[in-house]
């Protein structure tokens, strides 16, 4: 999942989120990370993540420790 011919699709539910032109008009998680030298089997390899919305509810829900959660004050 993830990524297919420009479209953006959630990584845990499959859900279409938005297309990558647009995706500046869509609010869901991006992650991107690239394993480095500390990470002990993904060593050199970059991860690519996009979770919708209502999945990153769920998944912040099943967290041990919540995320930290902070009002916006200032508009970029
Ligand atoms: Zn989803």
């Amino acid at each position: 999942m993830g990524r297919m011919e420009n479209n953006i699709y959630c990584n845990c539910c499959g859900k279409f989120i938005c297309q990558e032109s647009e995706k500046g008009k869509h609010s869901y998680l991006s992650v991107r990370k690239e394993w480095g030298y500390f990470s002990k089997e993904k060593d050199g390899k970059i991860y690519c993540v996009d979770i919708c919305e209502s999945c990153c509810e769920k998944l912040t829900a099943s967290f041990a420790i919540p995320p930290e959660i902070y009002d916006v004050t200032e508009f970029v």
